[in-house]
């Protein structure tokens, strides 16, 4: 990983985030270091359920109060975020920080015009300009985000555009305020091959042209290779590994970040010869198994009664790259996969 010498934009600090449900508590982040610093793309993996989804709604602390229990700190511009008024977090969210979700039908509004809900996240910050004036803002956001004729569909309805069309207009809405931070939680899962790849496309060169930085959720690793910069691989609510994005792909430390490779034909397949898949389902977050929670799955598990059964590994550095890694034997896993039998 790159040396910082600023602040990050962005400082997660051994947040827990768990949920009480009739069956028990969900702890589904548990103890989540990380910081995000300007311009950086920083991609977040994992399987469903692996906390990454509820870990970036607490940024913006989105998270359903009646439910949740959220501790830790989350430092947005200076802010505390999880400590912070109400009214304070509402003025950080568009401002400093803005997401993206996957599904943009469901993230506009039906009833209103795509170029009134724009709007409408525009004043909200900027409440001294009129709707007239707003309206041209609008309109030079939706060239940006390249809608075409936008004069003509500053008046349409959600359900006269597309889906790409539509994931358009969310990140339209998201960007309008200059935000610093981006979070974009699976923005091109639900849109069709091409389209994500205009989507990426638009958020990259948005990316440059405001100097954003952003934090991709994501589950596909053909764009964490072509976008991230820094790599946060989670499992069971906890980060098992953080690399650069060379060393996650040449070189992770985490068996687990192994195997999510290895079931990928274009990268750590090919050091073997043939895809695996990473055997069993993640663990239930109610009950997680002793020790590593990764163990029941793991091809390097040292076995009944060893260290990885009784003693939760600690995030630390391994190898000289940078990287962290909650392995127990993140050393003789990066050894091994450095001679090709990472993967057994
Ligand atoms: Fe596998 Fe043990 Fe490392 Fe966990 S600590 S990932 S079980 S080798």
């Amino acid at each position: 990983m790159r040396n910082h010498d600023s602040e990050p934009v962005l400082s997660v600090q051994n947040l827990q985030v768990s949920f009480t449900t009739d069956d028990g508590v969900v702890r589904a982040v548990d103890g989540v270091s990380f910081d995000v610093y300007a311009g950086e793309t920083v991609c977040i993996v994992g399987e469903s359920g692996s906390g990454k989804s509820v870990m970036a709604g607490s940024i913006l602390r989105l998270n359903n109060s009646s439910t949740a229990t959220t501790t830790g700190k989350i430092l947005l511009g200076g802010v505390d975020v999880l400590s912070a008024d109400e009214s304070v977090v509402r003025g950080l969210r568009g401002s400093e920080v803005a997401m993206i979700f996957q599904d943009p039908m469901s993230a506009l509004n039906p009833y209103y015009t795509v170029g009134d809900q724009i709007a409408e996240a525009y004043l909200v910050h900027h409440p001294e300009v009129s709707k007239k004036d707003a309206r041209q803002v609008v309109l030079q956001m939706m060239i940006k985000v390249g809608i075409p004729s936008p004069e003509k569909r500053i008046d349409e309805y959600p359900h006269q555009f597309s889906g790409g069309m539509r994931q358009r207009i969310v990140i339209a809405i998201a960007l309008i305020n200059s935000p610093r931070l981006l979070i974009a939680d699976e923005p091109t899962t639900a849109l069709d091959v091409t389209v994500q790849a205009q989507i990426l496309d638009l958020m990259m060169d948005l990316q440059k042209e405001f100097g954003m930085t952003i934090l991709l959720i994501t589950h596909d690793l053909g764009v964490v290779a072509e976008v991230a910069q820094d790599v946060i691989v989670m499992y069971a609510g906890r980060i098992v590994e953080q690399s650069d994005v060379e060393a996650i792909f040449h070189a992770p430390t985490h068996p687990y970040a192994w195997g999510l490779l290895g079931s990928v034909s274009s990268y750590g397949a090919s050091k073997r010869g043939d895809l695996f898949t990473i055997s069993g389902s993640p663990p239930s977050l109610i009950s997680l198994p002793e020790g590593c929670a990764f163990h029941p799955r793991c091809v390097h598990s040292l076995g009944s009664g060893s260290r990885c059964q009784s003693e939760k590994p600690v995030l630390r550095p391994v190898g000289n790259n940078g990287s962290r890694s909650a392995c127990h034997l993140a050393d003789e896993v990066l050894v091994s996969i450095g001679t090709g039998t990472g993967a057994r």
